[in-house]
């Protein structure tokens, strides 16, 4: 029989998205290192919050968001009515994709950028344009080379996932100047409150009219499982984004728990601390096994091995030995692990089982 019933263009050229693996199977006492979470957990505010939420299960949530909206803007000078929020930062991805790219249409990302830029342009029908990087860090000299009068989009992650690397402001300025007039430049700022100081692009946005950041609050935040994103940009842009999102996309609990964890002000000083310092020292003891890093500006490092062989070697062996880490192959890094910076317990264990590693390999 002839099959008549298809899907749109481009959906079945879409990869399914990995994440990060929970279980190792007859192994108790497993640290998860691979989806970059925060190992303190969500804060005690949000807890309760979401918890309390659990009295209106019944009611339909706000649609408008503008609790959390505002307790947003308030913590990070921003106007509150050019704030949207999403079911993770990923929904606000959809959402750009959905409203600015469509068949005929590129959308572009980096070598090794976050695998949803891809995915969501390819769902939206349009193309997604790979533009390479120069050892792992954005190549803003490739993507202005790469825009073209198709080019809708163009995602970048500052700091950047898998590779942890950021570019300075006056290039992300130079390349928001720089783009086609028709052409919206996002700023993915997941990472970005792990930079002590950073704005994650907020005053690139306010200073323009073709620029967005994303953020989210399932990192720092410790939120992951609870799915709110939100995003930043000029108020027509905004407005669009806001017609293509459903009107209940958020949940009383997870909008409590959100608003909650961005009024934690101490919460969030205190995961940076224990971030930047516990960072430093994993970086330092890899380094001291010969294992190599680029400076991270995130919760995660990108250790690089020798070779593909040996990086999966040693994350066989650290998941032999309860830890599981990122494999990033798909991310054109076949020979790094992408480890995230637990607590400081977790943090020994990994550095003291990949010293295991390196001596099991020299046979001692
Ligand atoms: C984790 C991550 C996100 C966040 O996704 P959510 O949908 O908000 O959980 C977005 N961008 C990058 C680069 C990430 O690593």
């Amino acid at each position: 029989m002839t099959r008549l019933i298809e899907p749109q263009p481009g959906i079945l050229d879409i990869t399914l998205y990995q994440g990060g693996a929970s279980h190792v199977q007859g192994v108790d006492n497993v640290i998860k290192l691979s989806s970059n979470e925060n190992p303190f957990g969500a804060p005690e505010s949000a807890k309760t919050a979401f918890a309390k939420a659990a009295h209106n299960l019944h009611r339909y949530p706000n649609t408008d968001h503008t609790a959390l909206r505002t307790a947003i803007a308030e913590v990070h000078g921003l106007d509150a009515s050019r704030v949207i929020c999403g079911v993770g930062s990923d929904e606000i991805i959809t959402f750009l994709c959905q409203a600015y790219a469509g068949v005929g249409d590129e959308v572009i990302y980096t070598e090794h950028g976050f695998s949803m830029y891809k995915i969501s342009a390819r769902a939206a029908g349009a193309t997604p344009i790979c533009v390479p990087e120069h050892e792992r860090v954005v190549n803003v000299d490739a993507i202005l080379a790469a825009c073209n009068e198709n080019t809708k989009l163009i995602f970048i992650a500052n700091p950047a996932n898998p590779t942890g690397t950021m570019i300075g402001q006056r290039e992300i300025a130079r390349l928001a100047s720089e783009i086609p007039s028709h052409t919206l430049l996002v700023l993915d700022g997941a990472y970005a409150e792990f930079v002590e100081g950073f704005d994650g692009g907020a005053a690139l946005v306010e200073a323009r009219d073709n620029v967005v950041m994303t953020r989210t609050f399932s990192k720092i935040y410790g939120l992951g499982g609870v799915r709110v994103g939100w995003g930043y940009g000029p108020q027509e842009i905004i407005d669009v984004l806001n017609r293509v999102r459903g009107p209940f996309n958020l949940s009383e609990p997870q909008l409590a728990a959100a608003e909650a964890a961005v009024k934690d002000r101490d919460w969030v000083e205190k995961c940076r601390e224990d971030n930047t310092r516990l960072r430093a020292w994993l970086a330092e003891a890899l380094m001291e096994l010969g294992i190599p890093s680029d400076t991270s500006c995130a919760n995660f490092i990108l250790a690089r091995f020798l070779n593909e062989e040996e990086a999966g070697a040693c994350d066989e062996f650290l998941k032999e030995n309860g830890i599981i880490v990122r494999r990033v192959s798909g991310y054109g890094l076949p020979n790094c692990l992408r480890i995230t910076v637990g607590d400081e317990a977790s943090c020994r264990r990994v550095a003291h089982t990949i010293g295991r590693f390196r001596e099991a390999q020299v046979g001692v």
